[in-house]
């Protein structure tokens, strides 16, 4: 592996990588030698623990995310941790579920770290916006069915259905769109786009725990949402897909992806 074109994790400096939806698999070469090289791993609770098998040996792990939805660590906190390990010349891997840009508050965090004067690299993740859609076997994009996708968060900072958002415009022009976050307020959300125009029989897909072992996948329609939810109970995290493109699952339904093995070891790297 031509493993000298990858950059050095310096010295007291963090690295904000994502982590993929979960199989490890999907991690980057940059990712897997932030988690190989560094001192302390911050991650949160939608990192994978076949992820953070990959750390080195040595690395401390420190859980700053969610326990049973609750926050335990403030934003703040979150930071100055970061920026105190780096200052005492740690290399800092900051590690997110998916992309840390993507409905990941990483922008926040590497503003904070730019106020302090501390050198960060951001490494892109594969996003579940697109990987948990993908193992699901439905394609963000598909030439008959959409030249739009769009990507919505289904809650805001204090847990509620976004106000900022048009629905009508939403509905009458993204003929696909994938919902973060929006299991509970996923009712609401058909509501609103059956109201902005949407056919009340337009597919939804909810795929949880995308991309790892336990992934299902619940299928209905906006009018039937509410309905099919109480019985399927899906599991969080979950991504939702609402359009037509959920209809090519149907398609290649026997050609269902594998979780990679999280059994490979990362000195390559
Ligand atoms: N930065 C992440 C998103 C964080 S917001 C990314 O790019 O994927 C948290 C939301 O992401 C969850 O509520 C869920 O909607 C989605 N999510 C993250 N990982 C997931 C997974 N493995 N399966 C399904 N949904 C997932």
């Amino acid at each position: 592996m031509p493993s000298n074109k990858l950059p050095t994790f310096e010295k007291g400096t963090v690295w904000l990588a994502g982590a993929g939806p979960g199989d490890p698999g999907l991690m980057t070469l940059l990712t897997a030698k932030g988690l190989a090289k560094a001192d302390v791993i911050m991650h949160d609770a939608l990192v994978s623990n076949d992820v953070l098998d990959w750390a080195g040996k040595d690395a401390t792990l420190e859980f700053v995310g969610k326990r049973a939805g609750v926050r335990s660590m403030k934003q703040t906190e979150i930071t100055a941790i970061m920026i105190k390990h780096a200052k005492a010349g740690k290399r800092v891997l900051r590690l997110k579920g998916g992309d840390p840009f993507v409905f990941g508050r990483g922008g926040e965090e590497v503003i904070e770290l730019a106020k302090s004067h501390i050198n960060f690299r951001v490494i892109p993740g594969v996003t579940s916006g697109i990987g948990g859609l993908t193992y699901a076997s439905i394609p963000a994009t598909h030439r008959d069915v959409n030249n739009v996708v769009s990507f919505v968060t289904g809650r805001d900072a204090t847990g509620e259905l976004p106000n900022s958002i048009d629905w009508d415009s939403l509905a009458a022009s993204s003929p696909v769109i994938v919902f973060f976050m929006a299991l509970k307020t996923m009712p609401d959300v058909a509501a609103n786009l059956i109201k902005g125009g949407k056919s009340p029989s337009t597919p939804v897909a909810i795929v949880s725990n995308a991309t790892v072992a336990d992934q299902t996948v619940v299928e209905t329609t906006l009018a039937t949402y509410a309905n099919d939810v109480e019985k399927a109970c899906p599991k969080s995290p979950a991504i939702i897909i609402v359009g037509d493109s959920v209809k090519i699952r149907g398609l290649l339904k026997d050609y269902q992806q594998t979780i990679s093995s999280s059994n490979v070891r990362v000195d390559a790297i």
